[in-house]
């Protein structure tokens, strides 16, 4: 396998290029906007750069890393030539189905078709295709360079080739694949998610403060980052839409998202992304205070 396309340039689309093409792939990667393309070009490189001045990689991987990549922003040009396409769009259940719906149509009929969504249901997607055994789960970790982990989630009709040839793909690419079947939150968010849920309950309950429950968190079990502060960096409202995909598709009450949550994501108050949270992110700044609201 050499040519990979990869859908949507964000966050997570260009930490996936990044990788492919630093291990030698061909990529090309799509957006429906033209400057997330230009950004993720910049983007990729600048990351380049910090991995050469730590000595992780040489300046000519570098070069060779940008260099097997392609930006696109028409779709059929972009997949035309793909041998697996990972997608990476924004996590909207309607928008992955069209986007499948199109990749079906406009990529060559032996390509596997990988999702990175951290929550829509795969089989779900590889319902809207014609192809749905090679519809798969390709879940990186964000940020996608430096995380060993690629939760892959077999689809209800994913054909064993397909997982097998992920699982390979993912070790060339320096990861450990780890494959699980296809429920609400597969296995990352469904322990995750409550665990954040819970930790949000504790505030709300008035059990302890912001600091002392991340704190507890960290040096009681050894967590690199309290739950409340790994909530802000994912986004309050990406943990919202997740407990509500737990919800559904179990319903199970334990799964209800906190009000609390609920409230700050109403509120604007998404973590990171919008300056504050359970904590005040202020750019450049790695002092962790907590927001006005959560002052004893
Ligand atoms: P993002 O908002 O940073 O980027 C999404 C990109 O998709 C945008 O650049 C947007 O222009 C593009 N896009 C939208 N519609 C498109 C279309 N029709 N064709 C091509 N591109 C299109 O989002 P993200 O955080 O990178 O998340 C992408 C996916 O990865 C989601 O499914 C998300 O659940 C999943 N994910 C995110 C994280 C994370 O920490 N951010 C971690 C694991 C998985």
């Amino acid at each position: 396998m050499n040519n990979i396309s990869v859908i949507g340039a964000g966050t997570m689309g260009n930490g996936i290029a990044h990788v492919f093409a630093q291990h030698g792939f061909k990529v090309t990667l799509v957006d429906v906007s033209h400057n997330q393309l230009e950004r993720a070009l910049v983007t990729i490189g600048k990351n380049l750069d910090r991995m050469v001045a730590k000595e992780i990689i040489r300046k000519e991987l570098k070069d060779q890393t940008l260099a097997n990549i392609t930006i696109q922003s028409n779709m059929i040009e972009g997949v035309k030539d793909a041998e697996l396409v990972v997608e990476a769009a924004t996590e909207n259940v309607d928008l992955k189905l069209e986007i499948f719906q199109q990749l079906d149509k406009f990529a060559p009929k032996d390509a596997i078709l990988a999702t990175n969504t951290s929550s829509i249901s795969i089989t779900k997607i590889a319902a809207v295709t014609n192809r749905d055994a090679k519809v798969i789960g390709m879940h990186f970790m964000n940020p996608v360079p430096v995380m060993k982990l690629v939760e892959i989630i077999n689809g209800y009709a994913t054909s064993k080739e397909v997982t097998e040839t992920i699982v390979e793909l993912s070790r060339q690419l320096g990861k450990t694949p780890c494959v699980v079947n296809d429920y609400p939150g597969f296995i990352a968010n469904r322990i995750l998610m409550p665990m954040i849920n819970e930790a949000i309950y504790s505030l709300y309950e008035g059990v302890a403060g912001v600091e002392e429950i991340d704190t507890v968190m960290k040096l009681g079990m050894a967590h690199p980052m309290g739950p409340l502060q790994l909530a802000d960096f994912i986004g309050l409202d990406v943990c919202l839409a997740i407990l509500k995909v737990l919800h559904d598709g179990f319903g199970n009450p334990k799964y209800a998202p906190c009000p609390l949550l609920v409230n700050m994501v109403t509120a604007g108050k998404l973590g990171a992304k919008s300056g504050e949270g359970f904590y005040v992110h202020t750019p450049g700044s790695k002092d962790l205070v907590p927001s006005t609201q959560f002052k004893k």
